[in-house]
Protein backbone atom coordinates (compact mmCIF):
# COMPACT_ATOMS: atom_id res chain seq x y z
CA UNK A 1 0.00 0.00 0.00
CA UNK A 2 1.57 3.33 -0.52
CA UNK A 3 2.17 6.29 1.48
CA UNK A 4 -0.54 8.93 1.74
CA UNK A 5 0.85 12.48 0.39
CA UNK A 6 -1.56 15.51 1.07
CA UNK A 7 -1.43 16.45 -2.42
CA UNK A 8 -0.34 15.82 -6.30
CA UNK A 9 3.42 16.47 -6.71
CA UNK A 10 5.18 17.46 -9.57
CA UNK A 11 8.44 16.22 -9.76
CA UNK A 12 11.45 16.27 -12.20
CA UNK A 13 14.42 13.75 -11.72
CA UNK A 14 17.58 15.43 -13.78
CA UNK A 15 20.55 13.08 -14.21
CA UNK A 16 22.59 11.58 -16.89
CA UNK A 17 22.21 8.29 -18.38
CA UNK A 18 22.54 5.56 -15.80
CA UNK A 19 22.21 8.45 -12.68
CA UNK A 20 19.41 6.12 -11.69
CA UNK A 21 16.18 8.22 -12.57
CA UNK A 22 14.01 5.20 -13.92
CA UNK A 23 15.53 2.99 -10.68
CA UNK A 24 14.29 6.02 -8.79
CA UNK A 25 11.40 6.71 -10.65
CA UNK A 26 9.75 3.52 -10.01
CA UNK A 27 10.09 3.07 -6.28
CA UNK A 28 8.25 6.74 -6.06
CA UNK A 29 5.64 5.20 -7.82
CA UNK A 30 5.43 2.40 -5.45
CA UNK A 31 5.69 4.03 -2.37
CA UNK A 32 3.78 7.27 -2.76
CA UNK A 33 1.29 6.01 -5.67
CA UNK A 34 2.82 8.64 -8.28
CA UNK A 35 2.95 8.23 -11.46
CA UNK A 36 5.93 7.77 -13.68
CA UNK A 37 6.19 9.55 -16.78
CA UNK A 38 9.42 8.69 -18.76
CA UNK A 39 9.46 10.26 -22.06
CA UNK A 40 12.29 7.43 -22.96
CA UNK A 41 9.56 4.46 -22.41
CA UNK A 42 6.92 6.61 -24.52
CA UNK A 43 9.57 7.24 -27.35
CA UNK A 44 10.27 3.68 -27.27
CA UNK A 45 6.83 2.61 -27.40
CA UNK A 46 6.17 4.77 -30.41
CA UNK A 47 9.24 3.57 -32.17
CA UNK A 48 7.88 -0.31 -31.08
CA UNK A 49 4.28 0.85 -32.85
CA UNK A 50 5.97 2.17 -35.97
CA UNK A 51 3.94 5.83 -35.94
CA UNK A 52 4.92 8.56 -37.50
CA UNK A 53 7.02 9.80 -34.21
CA UNK A 54 8.71 7.03 -33.70
CA UNK A 55 10.39 6.61 -36.99
CA UNK A 56 11.38 10.12 -36.48
CA UNK A 57 12.73 9.08 -33.15
CA UNK A 58 14.72 5.83 -33.90
CA UNK A 59 17.23 6.56 -35.74
CA UNK A 60 18.19 9.36 -33.49
CA UNK A 61 18.05 7.63 -30.46
CA UNK A 62 20.27 4.72 -31.51
CA UNK A 63 22.71 7.12 -32.29
CA UNK A 64 22.55 8.95 -28.84
CA UNK A 65 21.04 12.37 -30.04
CA UNK A 66 18.08 14.14 -28.39
CA UNK A 67 14.87 13.80 -30.23
CA UNK A 68 13.52 17.01 -31.49
CA UNK A 69 11.38 19.36 -28.90
CA UNK A 70 8.53 19.18 -30.82
CA UNK A 71 8.38 15.42 -31.02
CA UNK A 72 8.97 14.48 -27.26
CA UNK A 73 6.67 17.84 -26.37
CA UNK A 74 3.30 16.30 -28.45
CA UNK A 75 4.41 12.91 -26.65
CA UNK A 76 4.67 14.56 -23.17
CA UNK A 77 1.21 16.46 -23.74
CA UNK A 78 -0.82 13.38 -25.10
CA UNK A 79 0.06 11.56 -21.64
CA UNK A 80 -0.35 14.65 -19.52
CA UNK A 81 -3.48 14.95 -20.45
CA UNK A 82 -4.47 11.01 -19.50
CA UNK A 83 -6.39 11.39 -15.84
CA UNK A 84 -4.10 9.09 -13.79
CA UNK A 85 -1.82 11.86 -13.95
CA UNK A 86 -3.96 14.04 -11.53
CA UNK A 87 -2.27 11.06 -8.46
CA UNK A 88 0.91 13.66 -9.26
CA UNK A 89 3.95 13.09 -11.60
CA UNK A 90 7.43 11.93 -11.57
CA UNK A 91 9.05 13.17 -14.76
CA UNK A 92 12.15 10.59 -15.23
CA UNK A 93 13.83 12.14 -18.43
CA UNK A 94 11.84 15.16 -19.14
CA UNK A 95 12.58 17.87 -19.59
CA UNK A 96 15.66 17.36 -21.21
CA UNK A 97 16.24 20.79 -22.93
CA UNK A 98 15.89 24.02 -22.28
CA UNK A 99 13.01 24.52 -24.49
CA UNK A 100 11.17 21.61 -23.10
CA UNK A 101 11.42 23.37 -19.91
CA UNK A 102 10.44 26.37 -20.68
CA UNK A 103 7.22 24.36 -22.19
CA UNK A 104 6.24 22.23 -18.99
CA UNK A 105 6.40 25.79 -17.51
CA UNK A 106 4.10 26.84 -19.89
CA UNK A 107 1.64 23.77 -19.92
CA UNK A 108 1.03 23.45 -16.22
CA UNK A 109 0.53 27.16 -15.69
CA UNK A 110 -2.16 26.75 -18.24
CA UNK A 111 -3.57 24.03 -15.41
CA UNK A 112 -2.75 26.06 -12.37
CA UNK A 113 -0.14 23.66 -11.46
CA UNK A 114 4.07 24.50 -11.33
CA UNK A 115 6.95 22.31 -10.16
CA UNK A 116 7.45 20.63 -6.65
CA UNK A 117 10.90 19.97 -7.17
CA UNK A 118 13.91 19.53 -9.73
CA UNK A 119 15.90 16.87 -8.22
CA UNK A 120 19.40 16.69 -9.61
CA UNK A 121 21.19 12.81 -9.35
CA UNK A 122 24.87 13.75 -8.81
CA UNK A 123 27.14 10.97 -10.16
CA UNK A 124 30.54 10.48 -11.62
CA UNK A 125 30.49 10.39 -15.87
CA UNK A 126 33.00 7.99 -15.81
CA UNK A 127 31.14 5.22 -13.56
CA UNK A 128 28.02 5.50 -16.14
CA UNK A 129 29.06 3.64 -18.61
CA UNK A 130 29.19 0.17 -16.48
CA UNK A 131 25.83 1.47 -14.90
CA UNK A 132 24.05 1.43 -18.76
CA UNK A 133 26.06 -1.23 -20.54
CA UNK A 134 24.73 -3.96 -17.55
CA UNK A 135 21.17 -2.82 -17.62
CA UNK A 136 18.17 -4.91 -18.83
CA UNK A 137 14.94 -4.38 -17.64
CA UNK A 138 11.88 -7.67 -16.62
CA UNK A 139 10.02 -7.91 -20.58
CA UNK A 140 7.20 -8.48 -18.26
CA UNK A 141 7.08 -5.86 -15.60
CA UNK A 142 9.69 -3.55 -17.16
CA UNK A 143 11.80 -4.12 -13.56
CA UNK A 144 15.12 -2.59 -13.85
CA UNK A 145 18.01 -4.90 -13.11
CA UNK A 146 21.98 -4.73 -13.72
CA UNK A 147 24.51 -7.38 -14.26
CA UNK A 148 26.71 -6.37 -11.59
CA UNK A 149 24.99 -4.20 -8.95
CA UNK A 150 21.12 -5.14 -9.11
CA UNK A 151 20.42 -8.80 -9.84
CA UNK A 152 17.26 -10.61 -9.04
CA UNK A 153 17.42 -12.65 -5.75
CA UNK A 154 16.89 -16.32 -7.65
CA UNK A 155 18.95 -15.91 -11.59
CA UNK A 156 17.01 -15.43 -14.39
CA UNK A 157 13.78 -14.56 -12.77
CA UNK A 158 11.97 -11.27 -11.99
CA UNK A 159 11.80 -10.60 -8.22
CA UNK A 160 8.57 -8.10 -8.96
CA UNK A 161 7.07 -10.19 -11.10
CA UNK A 162 8.11 -13.93 -11.65
CA UNK A 163 9.04 -13.50 -15.35
CA UNK A 164 12.30 -15.17 -17.14
CA UNK A 165 12.40 -12.98 -20.60
CA UNK A 166 14.67 -9.44 -19.72
CA UNK A 167 15.21 -7.11 -22.51
CA UNK A 168 18.41 -4.96 -23.12
CA UNK A 169 17.91 -1.47 -24.70
CA UNK A 170 19.55 -1.13 -28.00
CA UNK A 171 21.33 2.52 -27.49
CA UNK A 172 22.49 0.47 -23.83
CA UNK A 173 26.14 0.26 -25.58
CA UNK A 174 29.32 1.52 -24.60
CA UNK A 175 29.55 3.78 -27.99
CA UNK A 176 26.32 5.27 -27.63
CA UNK A 177 26.52 6.05 -24.16
CA UNK A 178 29.20 8.67 -24.92
CA UNK A 179 27.04 10.39 -26.97
CA UNK A 180 24.36 10.71 -24.86
CA UNK A 181 26.43 11.89 -21.69
CA UNK A 182 28.06 15.07 -24.44
CA UNK A 183 24.37 15.66 -24.80
CA UNK A 184 23.06 15.47 -21.34
CA UNK A 185 26.17 17.76 -20.65
CA UNK A 186 25.24 20.37 -23.53
CA UNK A 187 21.98 20.47 -23.58
CA UNK A 188 20.29 19.06 -20.05
CA UNK A 189 22.60 20.18 -17.53
CA UNK A 190 22.43 23.92 -17.82
CA UNK A 191 18.80 22.68 -16.64
CA UNK A 192 20.41 22.70 -13.20
CA UNK A 193 20.81 26.46 -13.34
CA UNK A 194 17.32 27.00 -14.58
CA UNK A 195 16.15 25.18 -11.45
CA UNK A 196 18.03 26.37 -8.69
CA UNK A 197 17.16 29.86 -10.59
CA UNK A 198 13.50 29.27 -9.63
CA UNK A 199 13.91 27.80 -6.20
CA UNK A 200 12.75 23.95 -7.30
CA UNK A 201 16.35 22.79 -7.56
CA UNK A 202 17.26 19.82 -5.29
CA UNK A 203 20.17 17.49 -5.03
CA UNK A 204 21.10 14.11 -3.89
CA UNK A 205 23.96 12.01 -4.26
CA UNK A 206 23.80 9.57 -7.13
CA UNK A 207 27.02 7.41 -6.34
CA UNK A 208 25.67 5.62 -2.72
CA UNK A 209 23.48 2.56 -2.32
CA UNK A 210 19.87 2.49 -4.56
CA UNK A 211 17.95 2.10 -1.36
CA UNK A 212 19.76 5.13 0.30
CA UNK A 213 18.96 7.44 -2.67
CA UNK A 214 15.65 6.00 -2.42
CA UNK A 215 15.57 7.59 1.41
CA UNK A 216 16.62 11.14 0.59
CA UNK A 217 14.21 11.27 -2.49
CA UNK A 218 11.14 9.93 -0.25
CA UNK A 219 12.85 12.71 2.46
CA UNK A 220 12.09 15.69 -0.57
CA UNK A 221 8.97 14.25 -1.40
CA UNK A 222 7.63 14.00 2.28
CA UNK A 223 8.78 17.81 2.67
CA UNK A 224 7.61 19.26 -0.76
CA UNK A 225 3.93 17.47 -0.59
CA UNK A 226 3.69 18.46 3.77
P1 LIG B 1 18.53 6.08 -15.78
O1 LIG B 1 17.02 5.90 -15.83
O2 LIG B 1 18.91 7.33 -15.05
O3 LIG B 1 19.19 5.96 -17.10
P2 LIG B 1 18.50 3.48 -14.39
O4 LIG B 1 17.58 3.70 -13.24
O5 LIG B 1 17.97 2.69 -15.53
O6 LIG B 1 19.09 4.88 -14.89
O7 LIG B 1 19.83 2.79 -13.82
C1 LIG B 1 20.87 2.39 -14.70
C2 LIG B 1 21.41 1.03 -14.27
O8 LIG B 1 22.15 1.18 -13.05
C3 LIG B 1 20.34 -0.01 -14.01
O9 LIG B 1 20.83 -1.27 -14.43
C4 LIG B 1 20.15 0.03 -12.48
O10 LIG B 1 19.78 -1.26 -11.97
C5 LIG B 1 21.52 0.44 -11.99
N1 LIG B 1 21.50 1.38 -10.84
C6 LIG B 1 20.57 2.34 -10.58
N2 LIG B 1 20.88 3.02 -9.46
C7 LIG B 1 22.05 2.50 -9.01
C8 LIG B 1 22.90 2.78 -7.87
N3 LIG B 1 22.61 3.76 -6.99
N4 LIG B 1 24.02 2.03 -7.73
C9 LIG B 1 24.33 1.04 -8.62
N5 LIG B 1 23.57 0.73 -9.70
C10 LIG B 1 22.45 1.44 -9.89
P1 LIG C 1 18.68 7.46 -20.31
O1 LIG C 1 18.32 8.46 -19.30
O2 LIG C 1 19.02 6.12 -19.77
O3 LIG C 1 19.72 7.98 -21.27
P2 LIG C 1 16.03 7.57 -21.70
O4 LIG C 1 15.25 6.32 -21.73
O5 LIG C 1 15.55 8.69 -20.86
O6 LIG C 1 17.52 7.13 -21.33
O7 LIG C 1 16.23 8.13 -23.18
C1 LIG C 1 16.66 7.33 -24.24
C2 LIG C 1 16.75 8.16 -25.50
O8 LIG C 1 15.47 8.67 -25.84
C3 LIG C 1 17.64 9.39 -25.39
O9 LIG C 1 19.01 9.11 -25.66
C4 LIG C 1 17.03 10.30 -26.46
O10 LIG C 1 17.41 9.92 -27.76
C5 LIG C 1 15.54 10.00 -26.32
N1 LIG C 1 14.86 10.88 -25.34
C6 LIG C 1 14.25 10.51 -24.18
N2 LIG C 1 13.70 11.56 -23.55
C7 LIG C 1 13.99 12.64 -24.34
C8 LIG C 1 13.70 14.04 -24.22
N3 LIG C 1 13.03 14.53 -23.16
N4 LIG C 1 14.15 14.85 -25.22
C9 LIG C 1 14.83 14.38 -26.27
N5 LIG C 1 15.14 13.07 -26.44
C10 LIG C 1 14.71 12.21 -25.48
ZN1 LIG D 1 8.96 -8.54 -13.92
Amino acid sequence: MSETITRPAILILLGPPGAGKGTQARMLEERFGLVQLSTGDLLRAAVAAGTEAGRAAKAVMEAGDLVSDGIVLAILKDRMAEPDTAKGVILDGFPRTPGQAEALDDLLAAQGQKIDAAISIEVDDAAMVARVSGRYTCADCGEGYHDEFKQPVTAGTCDKCGGTTFNRRADDNAETVGARLTAYHASTAPLIAYYEARGVLRTVDGMSAIDAIAGALGEIVTQVTA
